[in-house]
């Protein structure tokens, strides 16, 4: 099956620890690299083109799950109803009502595509119309994206991404093609009975169907042909990242494209919308060899019959060579090897060296190339202005003490992995406010109080964040939580899936609400700058921040536009900086130093 849940009660790793093949390639590419993008968090500029690919895929993939026996070419691209989907996202198993195909009228026959040149003029005009969607949906996600970069109307070539997702179409009509004439009369009479994969090819149908709605009788029919060969992929309506294939031991994932299954033959495909003259082509040959182990693995041991690349901007199908049993073997032990290295225990960053793999030259479609670049791997990457094997021959500050410009006392910082980012605290239940976003004010005698807003209902580890029936008068204790102090003063508690409200017994130990330290004095190396604009009902709003990082760690900084003061405009990477009074913040995983008004940028000189 392309999809393999994890085992609920035996998933001690989690989705956050296990492996991939891009975190492998990055590896592989650059232990350093992987360090700062994994462990550090560092985001790459986030580029049109990694929006366009996303919505070529998803432009391909609404079309292969529509059926021209259900569909006029001309139809709107959201004829479809949603996917009914379960609490985690997934296509919903126990749904009962009318699927979204069952809620469109079969169309006359005569409306059918009847030759394979007009089943593929359907489907090219399907796939035009959700590019249009598609790629406006990404528009808006790029805009969104605080790390966003380029211009999009002048790097998003229309004509381009419609030519890559008609070549995709072509690359999928000739599987159709291919299964009108060779599919065999048992997987014919299995389909038109309505027998069904555990993980069927999204079609806007149900799990279970009693007889399959548009079998015919006699041999193959073209629809019949379009159904059968419809690939596996993630369903477009289903929550990110809920579909991935989760290794048996639970330290490696990843997640198919298309998995054709016709023909009592399993393929997988990846599709990248470029033309594949890259470097990164030696890294989609690592990819494939993963997901044939990754399949082997969640198969009894059985490979997978065929590993393709569909390089759409070169109208190229690359193949590669299936592994075999001994070399998956050998393989399935590197993979485990490296997960231990870097997600059973996250390395230091002396674990992760420096050191560049030299670029691959390719030329498109993925062909090996003699040619050599005169680029090297620093020289493309992201990070080398804070690298010191890139262009950074500084040291990074860490913590210390400065003389600011109009400040008498100097000013102590401290390196950014020794900021306590979660605090707990004891109070007695003051009130209790229910409702979406509940929220309790706790109590330290008759003067001291707390607002705890309670974000998540569920913690990570599982359970409420919060007893039911809370009393006034009960002693509880706040524990992992945010710890923030207001413009006003007031104190404020922040309960996200990491942290908890839990009651306390009387005589209990008690942690005073003056514990936590809420404010801090920062210095690092700005990495990159991070930008964020909207409108709301107040008017025009926009957050500013930058990545910063020292010798210690990295912090994400954000705060409001006027917050950050005149020296943000003069920020530029690479800058040594000094920021005061910041508090912290964040969600689950991902903390954040907060601007308020009292904090301050100083730019150092470096
Ligand atoms: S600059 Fe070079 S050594 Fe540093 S992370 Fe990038 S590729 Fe690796």
């Amino acid at each position: 099956m392309p999809v393999r849940l994890p085992d609920a009660d035996g998933d001690f790793i989690g989705p956050y620890n296990r492996l991939s093949a891009s975190q492998v390639n990055t590896w592989k590419a650059c232990p350093r690299l992987w360090y700062y993008e994994k462990v550090r968090r560092f985001v790459m500029p986030q580029i049109p083109i990694l929006f366009v690919g996303r919505a070529v895929e998803e432009a391909i993939c609404k079309t292969l799950k529509e059926s021209p026996a259900l569909i006029v070419e001309t139809a709107q691209a959201d004829i479809y109803a949603e996917t009914p989907l379960d609490e985690d996202g997934r296509p919903d198993r126990e749904y009962e009502q009318r699927w979204p195909a069952e809620q469109l009228l079969v169309l006359p026959e005569s409306k059918w595509p009847m030759d394979i040149e007009s089943l593929q003029h359907w489907a090219n005009r399907r796939v035009l119309s959700h590019l249009a969607v598609c790629l406006e949906k990404m528009r808006i996600e790029w805009f969104k994206h605080d790390r966003k970069a380029g211009d999009w109307d002048e790097d998003v070539d229309v004509e381009r991404c419609a030519k890559m997702a008609l070549n995709g179409i072509k690359m999928h009509m000739s599987e159709v093609s291919d299964c009108l004439k060779s599919a065999s009369d048992e997987e014919l009479n299995s389909w038109r009975k309505g027998i069904r994969e555990d993980w069927p090819a999204p079609d806007g149908r149900g799990f279970a169907l009693d007889g399959h709605p548009l079998a015919q009788t006699g041999s193959m029919s073209l629809i019949e042909a379009w159904e059968i060969a419809r690939p596996w992929f993630v369903d477009p309506d289903a929550k990110p990242f809920m579909m991935n294939a989760v290794h048996p031991e639970h330290w490696f994932q990843g997640e198919y494209d298309l998995v054709y299954r016709w023909g009592g033959q399993n393929k997988i495909i990846d599709i990248k919308a470029s033309l594949g003259n890259s470097d990164r082509s030696g890294d989609y040959v690592e990819q494939m060899r993963m997901y044939a182990y990754l399949w082997w693995s969640t198969h009894e041991k059985q490979r997978i019959e065929g590993l393709e690349i569909w390089y759409l901007a070169a109208d190229s199908i690359k193949t590669i060579e299936v592994p075999s049993e001994e070399e998956l073997e050998v393989l399935g032990v590197e993979l485990k090897t490296l997960w231990s290295k870097l997600r059973e225990e996250t390395p230091s960053i002396e674990r992760c060296p420096p050191k560049p793999a030299p670029m691959r030259s390719f030329g498109p479609g993925g062909v090996p190339s003699e040619e050599t670049t005169d680029l090297t791997r620093c020289q493309r990457c992201d990070w080398s202005h804070v690298c010191p094997t890139g262009e950074f021959d500084n040291q990074h500050p860490n913590g210390g003490k400065y003389h600011l410009p109009g400040m008498v006392a100097e000013t102590v910082t401290t390196p950014l992995n020794e900021i306590k980012k979660r605090h707990t605290v004891t109070g007695r239940v003051h009130a209790v406010i229910r409702g979406n976003q509940p929220r309790i004010t706790i109590a330290e005698g008759n003067s001291a109080f707390a607002d705890v807003q309670i974000k998540a209902s569920e913690h990570t580890d599982g359970g409420a964040t919060m007893p039911e029936d809370l009393k006034k008068g009960e002693l509880v204790s706040v524990g992992n939580a945010f710890f923030q102090i207001n413009y006003k003063g007031a104190l404020i508690l922040k309960v996200d899936p990491f942290a908890r409200v839990a009651r306390l017994q009387e005589g209990d130990d008690e942690i005073s609400l003056h514990t936590p330290r809420a404010r801090w004095n920062v210095t690092g190396t700005v990495v990159y700058r991070t930008e964020k604009r909207g409108r709301s009902a107040r008017g025009d709003w926009c957050r500013q921040g930058l990545m910063l990082m020292d010798e210690s760690g990295s912090l994400k900084i954000e705060g409001w536009q006027a917050d950050w003061g005149p020296q943000y405009d003069m920020l530029e990477p690479g800058n040594h900086v000094v920021i005061t009074n910041i508090g912290i913040d964040g969600w689950a995983a991902l903390e954040r130093g907060e601007m308020y008004r009292a904090s301050r940028l100083h730019i150092l000189h470096n």
